[in-house]
């Protein structure tokens, strides 16, 4: 059964792209320098927006849970002079406040958040009246009518621009995949929300820098929308992450070597 949502494409939020939509960035911003140095790396990679987390939603507590605010500032500040617009993670009403204070250019919701409907709608109520561009992760597990709900509830709240990013599911099956992709789901997304950006995080799925490259093509393939990758100055270093994330350098080579197929191209 197809859903009703009144939404927009991707290519009428604003953001300059040639071809699949590229964010990437580190998973946390951690520093002021650590950030800047990333967005630099990265400027003229071919990606056409910064991310960071700001607040992080780990599996454990005494980790690294982000920098929250003066992370935000320095997101704006790494936007600003690097000319990317910006994106982060929202999982409460006051992670939004700030986002749309500061002029955050498109939020994404986490997978964690996805799975809780009361959580995705104190964000909808939230974010209610704003224009931002939103993208809802897959919940962690493989539950379409979970994913769809959540996008009907930002949708019933008034945003438009509004589109789904695949991370991966949690199996208990072991699998090479951090998060087990699972294309069949993404293809009854795809056909259910007709017309909606549907963009894919090889980074969270994979789990490992090794395998990023082939899911980023065979997402291509499959016309994804565009791709979420992480990468860091100094991956090893990275204080969430670590394993996954790659150097600009390495972001700029993997980039370099995706084919597209996309419509936009
Ligand atoms: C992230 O993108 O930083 C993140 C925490 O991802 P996920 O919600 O997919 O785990
Ligand atoms: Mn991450």
């Amino acid at each position: 059964m197809s859903v009703k949502l009144d939404i927009t494409g991707i290519d009428s939020w604003g953001f300059k792209h040639d071809g699949p939509f590229i964010i990437a960035g580190p998973c946390s911003a951690e520093s002021r320098e650590q950030l800047l140095e990333t967005a630099r790396g990265i400027a003229d990679k071919g990606v056409h927006m910064l991310r960071a987390g700001i607040w992080k939603p780990r599996t454990r507590p005494n980790c690294f849970e982000g920098m929250g605010e003066e992370g935000l500032k320095w997101l704006v500040e790494a936007g600003k002079e690097t000319g990317l617009p910006i994106c982060c993670e929202c999982a409460n009403p006051e992670h939004v406040e700030l986002c749309l204070k500061y002029g955050v250019d498109l939020i994404w919701i986490g997978a964690r958040t996805t799975v809780n409907p009361f959580a995705v709608q104190a964000l909808a109520d939230a974010l209610e009246g704003s224009d931002i561009p939103v993208l809802v992760k897959n919940p962690i597990n493989p539950d379409v009518e979970l994913w769809i709900g959540a996008l009907e509830r930002l949708n019933k709240a008034g945003i438009k621009k509004l589109g789904a990013i695949h991370r991966g599911f949690s199996s208990a099956r072991a699998t090479e995949y951090r998060n087990a992709p699972n294309w069949r789901i993404f293809i009854e997304l795809r056909r259910r929300c007709e017309g909606m950006p549907i963009i894919c995080d090889p980074s969270h799925l994979c789990g490992k820098r090794e395998l990023i490259p082939a899911v980023a093509q065979k997402a291509l393939d499959l016309l994804f929308d565009g791709l979420m990758i992480e990468s860091h100055n100094n991956p090893d270093a990275a204080l969430s992450d670590s394993k996954q994330q790659f150097t600009p350098e390495d972001l700029g080579k993997v980039i370099a070597g995706l084919e597209s197929r996309h419509p936009a191209l």
